[in-house]
C-alpha cells in the first residue's frame, strides 16, 4: 500500500497495511478544524468538520521520497505533530513521540488498492461531537466513548508491547526529535 501527496512529490509504503490498523476513524475535534483551517485545507474536512484518519503504526512506514519536502506544525508547544507535504500542501499525518500512533489523513489513501481500503469497511468511530457543524446524520460522540475506546484500544496496546511507536520516519534516532523543527501556529 502506498499513499502520496497530491501532486505525487511526496510518496510513502505502508508495509503491513491493512493488517495493522483500527480502521477508518473521524475526529471533529476543535484543534483538527483549526488546524487544517490554519493551513488552508479546510476542504480536506467533511461537511460537518471531521477529519478522516486510517493510523497506522509509526513504525510501518516508509518514505520512499519527497522526505525533504517535509513540514511540521504544531498548534501548541503541546500539541500533537502535524506533518504536510509542502511541495503542495498536502496534511500527511498526525504524531506525536512515544505513542505508537500515525493518524494518516484518509485523503493520501490514492494509489491505494481500492480492494484494501474496501475491505476496512465503513468508519468505525467519530469523536468530539460537540465541535461538528451543522446536523450530522450519523452519530458521533460527544467527546470520547466506550465504542470508540475498545476501537482504538486494542491497536494502542498492542503497538505499546511491539515497541511499534520506535524507528518512526517523523523523528531522529532518539525517537524524540521531530526531523524538522516544528512551527507553531497558533503563536
Ligand atoms: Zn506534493
Ligand atoms: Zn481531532
Amino acid at each position: 500500500m502506498q499513499i502520496s501527496c497530491d501532486c505525487g512529490s511526496f510518496t510513502a509504503d505502508l508495509r503491513t497495511f491493512p493488517k495493522n490498523t483500527p480502521g477508518r476513524l473521524a475526529c471533529y475535534c476543535n484543534d483538527c478544524q483549526t488546524y487544517l483551517n490554519k493551513i488552508d485545507r479546510a476542504d480536506v474536512l467533511d461537511e460537518y468538520g471531521g477529519t478522516e484518519i486510517i493510523p497506522v503504526y509509526p513504525s510501518e512506514l516508509k518514505i520512499l521520497q519527497g522526505r525533504e519536502s517535509l513540514k511540521c506544525y504544531r498548534l501548541t508547544e503541546k500539541g500533537l505533530y502535524r506533518w504536510v507535504a509542502a511541495c503542495c500542501n498536502t496534511p500527511i499525518a498526525n504524531t506525536k513521540p512515544g505513542f505508537p500512533w500515525l493518524g494518516i489523513f484518509h485523503t493520501v489513501y490514492k494509489n491505494s488498492d481500492p480492494l484494501s481500503l474496501d475491505s476496512l469497511g465503513e468508519i468505525k468511530s467519530r469523536i468530539f461531537g460537540k465541535y461538528a457543524t451543522g446536523q450530522p446524520p450519523f452519530k458521533i460522540a460527544d467527546k470520547m466513548d466506550l465504542k470508540a475506546l475498545l476501537t482504538v484500544m486494542p491497536f494502542i496496546v498492542k503497538g505499546k508491547l511491539l515497541k511499534k511507536s520506535e524507528g518512526s520516519e517523523f523523528f531522529e534516532s532518539d525517537g524524540r526529535t521531530p526531523i524538522v523543527i516544528p512551527e507553531i501556529l497558533n503563536s
